[in-house]
């Protein structure tokens, strides 16, 4: 089964609106401020690159160039070179001849007379150039510079102006000009024979390959060197290329070039049909958006990001696209501002996740961990509740880690029923914090209680059914961070727990508990080092013959300021933080030396020592307690090792193998505090103990309690039928031994027989018995 995601309260990151809106402004500013134009051109050019292909071959340039300067001397050149050129050009066929010189001044009058002849005889196929000039520097009227009369008579004029942009490169074609209200068509425009089409400006298409454009030298063509064939049907173009001429400008992709290669490129634009007026960014713009949209609606990020790249592509396919079919060209640059910013939004979310998942959720379980909780916003009255789960570890032996995990979400949706939005925090391994839905704090025990009944199903984790038991605390927040709030209703939880208490709220006096149980933790190596702590024995005594047969080693603190702390305030603080080890090595090790002592005086003497559960997980203890065997060269069968029924149950597996692994040294093993635990004594069996020790809670009241006597006299029974030896603990009076013996107990240990006391002091209330003895 899948459960459902509890999404941690994690801080706001990058919305898909704000990406939305960040992307739309960039491209709009782009679009209306014509940023980018640099970006356009460079993509311009390159789409110019991939359409690269070769001019019609219908334009040929006549090149006044350095071959024809040479060999037809002295320039300016007399006008029947030029009447010369036109004959031969109009002889061999050609379709049209335009002219991109000057021919505003006079030469000889035989001169023009003679070219002027030649025109009339190509019977209007010339076109002479119009030259749009400002009357003077500072002028911003213009005149127009046109050829002398006797020529205009008999040719066409056009324009052949160009205007570099704003940054000196010539793109765009001028088609017609009009000066002081005379209209002149382009050059380009009469050589290419369109009328309507050139009206517009347009962009020269670089992508026509002007290297390939043919050429002939001017010489060439008047010395007859030219065929026909190469010029028949041709429109021609004549115009200076010799550097010496000047004559140049600078365009993208072909560096700098002759202006009679641009007349001729325009041309080749208008012929082909290639002069793509563009319709600007707006229409890519508006789509962009349309993708943005199918992006934002992506639902993964994988599909946000597919979208982003095909929108890109299809931006950069569209121009590409519209040239190559010569129907217009579009500005990308605003679509595609739109585009990548919107792409670096979602990986910049993206990025802001991971981090945001790894840093607040809990991975195991995706619930939010500590540090979301430490920044949740809470007021100052805010309640914070947490939880442990009692016997996690066990648990989680029993379901394994998946199965733990599938727990604690389960676990977390259930208390969401009862926390403040829903947010339930996984702040330890096995415990859990939220936030109380009310500020009152009367309602924290309703609120308990509420969870309490809904954990009274079971959990269903595979095919186990799992009860839990959890503990709770709560603590006020007091303007303190989530974390720090969370962890001291933690400390009531644990509390409560130690205490059988449903729940306990964090105080002050709790806290100085903690502080000084933590403080008596740092001080337990000096302790220890320094005598400080001593073990004390109190005898156990054998009912029918009233003799002291054994004793129980009991730990003792006499601290120097605190004087004389009770195991039950150290030994779980100590167990708690993993150093129980050394403490009961401490005490089996000083116990054991004692019994050697008395055993000089009984033989039959043992001891017993008690075992902390944290112990039976160890698999290295059982040695350890070897070790100390054959240091003190005790008998083994003299040494008994009290278990607690709860540690033994905790983990049955685990425990009957360390038990087993101990009963191996010879020594005795007995279950302390029988019946406070839920076990029976036929599931004791199997248990590799000899002995039980019914807890003192039974026998302290027995005389006065008849339940007590029931349950006491068939355990006592019971156990031997088994093969238990019984011991009973917590006897105060003769009357309750008195009692015991008549139910057959073994074994007494209790005030009446004799308190805890020292080693010395032990030693001594054996010393009778050997002096009656004697
Ligand atoms: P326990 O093992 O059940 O020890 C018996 C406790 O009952 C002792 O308390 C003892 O002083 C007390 N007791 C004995 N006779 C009577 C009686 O007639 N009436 C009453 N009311 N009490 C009696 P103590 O010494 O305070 O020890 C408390 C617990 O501390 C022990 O319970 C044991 O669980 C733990 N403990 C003591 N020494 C050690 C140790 O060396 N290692 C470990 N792991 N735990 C220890
Ligand atoms: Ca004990
Ligand atoms: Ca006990």
């Amino acid at each position: 089964m899948k459960l459902p995601v509890i999404r941690p309260q994690t801080g706001h990151g990058l919305s898909a609106k704000l990406i939305a809106l960040a992307a739309i402004v960039a491209g709009a500013v782009t679009l209306f401020a014509g940023f980018g134009a640099g970006a356009e051109q460079t993509l311009r050019g390159a789409r110019d690159m991939m359409r690269a292909h070769a001019p019609s071959g219908e334009i040929v340039i006549v090149e006044i160039d350095a071959k024809s300067l040479h060999q037809l001397d002295h320039w300016p050149w007399p006008r029947r070179y030029h009447a010369a050129l036109v004959d031969k050009l109009h002889a061999a066929g050609a379709r049209s001849i335009a002219f991109d010189t000057d021919f505003s001044g006079r030469s000889t009058v035989a001169d023009d007379a003679t070219f002027a002849k030649a025109l009339e005889n190509a019977g209007g196929d010339v076109i002479l150039p119009s030259f749009r000039q400002a009357t003077s520097l500072q002028s911003q009227s213009f005149s127009e510079n046109l050829p002398i009369p006797e020529l205009r008579a008999h040719a066409f004029l056009a324009s052949v102006n160009i205007h570099p942009d704003s940054e000196g490169l010539v793109r765009d074609y001028v088609s017609g000009v009009s000066t002081a209200g005379t209209i002149r068509p382009s050059l380009a425009g009469m050589v290419a024979e369109v009328s309507g089409r050139g009206s517009t400006n347009f962009t020269v298409d670089q992508s026509i390959d002007q290297t390939a454009l043919p050429r002939v030298s001017f010489v060439d063509v008047i010395n007859g060197k030219v065929p026909d064939a190469l010029l028949r049907g041709k429109r021609m173009i004549v115009g200076a290329t010799a550097i010496e001429l000047g004559d140049r400008y600078a365009v993208p992709r072909h560096g700098v070039v002759p202006g009679v290669v641009i007349q001729a490129m325009a041309a080749e634009t208008l012929l082909q049909g290639a002069t793509n007026p563009t319709l600007g960014g707006a229409p890519l713009f508006l789509a962009a958006l349309l993708i943005l949209c199918a992006v934002m609606g992506g639902k993964s990020r994988g599909k946000q990001i597919a979208f982003v790249l095909l929108g890109l592509t299809a931006v950069l396919a569209a121009p590409l696209a519209l040239e190559a079919l010569g129907w217009a060209t579009l500005e990308t640059v605003p679509a595609i501002v739109v585009l990548l910013i919107a792409a670096e939004g979602i990986v910049a979310r993206e990025i802001w996740r991971a981090f945001q998942s790894k840093t607040f959720v809990d991975q195991e379980t995706q619930l939010g961990n500590g540090r979301a909780l430490s920044r949740l916003p809470l007021s100052e009255n805010s309640i914070i509740i947490s939880t442990r789960i009692a016997r996690f570890d066990e648990t989680q032996s029993v379901v394994g880690a998946a199965g733990a995990n599938d727990l604690i979400r389960r676990t977390a949706e259930r208390i969401a029923f009862t926390a403040a939005k829903g947010d339930v925090f996984r702040t330890g391994e096995d415990t859990l914090a939220w936030v109380c839905d009310s500020e009152d704090a009367d309602d924290v025990d309703d609120r308990i209680a509420a969870l309490r009944a809904l954990f009274r199903s079971p959990i269903q984790i595979g095919n186990r059914s799992v009860e839990l038991s959890l503990t709770y605390g709560a603590a006020r927040s007091n303007a303190d961070d989530g974390r720090a709030c969370a962890s001291r209703a933690l400390v009531a939880a644990d509390h409560a727990g130690e205490n059988g208490l449903r729940w306990a709220w964090h105080s002050q006096s709790l806290s100085a508990e903690i502080d000084w149980k933590l403080a008596l933790l740092g001080e337990l190596d000096n302790a220890l080092a320094d005598g400080q702590i001593w073990v004390a024995y109190q005898p156990k005594a054998d009912v029918k013959t009233g003799e002291i047969t054994s004793s129980e080693a009991l730990v003792r603190w006499s601290h120097p300021e605190r004087g004389l702390v009770p195991p039950d305030h150290f030994i779980p603080v100590i167990e708690q933080s993993g150093r129980i080890h050394n403490l009961t090595l401490f005490v089996l090790e000083r116990a054991l030396t004692d019994l050697s002592q008395w055993q000089a005086l009984r033989p039959e003497m043992s001891v017993a020592v008690n075992i902390s559960a944290p112990l039976l997980d160890d698999p290295a203890f059982a040695e350890e307690v070897s070790a100390v065997l054959n240091k003190t060269k005790v008998d083994p069968a003299r040494v008994t090792l009290e278990i607690t029924e709860s540690a033994a149950l905790a983990n049955p597996e685990r425990a009957v193998a360390a038990m087993e692994r101990l009963c191996a040294l010879g020594v005795k093993l007995s279950i302390d505090d029988y019946g406070t635990g839920q076990s029976t004594l036929s599931y004791l069996k199997r248990l590799p103990a000899s002995e039980i020790k019914i807890d003192k809670s039974f026998i302290t009241d027995l005389v006065d309690t008849r339940n007590d006597q029931i349950l006491v006299r068939s355990t006592i029974e019971l156990a031997h039928e088994l093969g238990f030896k019984v011991v009973a603990e917590g006897i105060e009076d003769a009357a309750c031994l008195a009692l015991l013996a008549s139910m057959g107990c073994d074994t007494a240990q209790g005030w009446h027989i004799g308190k805890p006391m020292p080693a010395a002091a032990f030693a001594e209330m054996l010393e009778p018995r050997i002096k009656l003895a004697a």
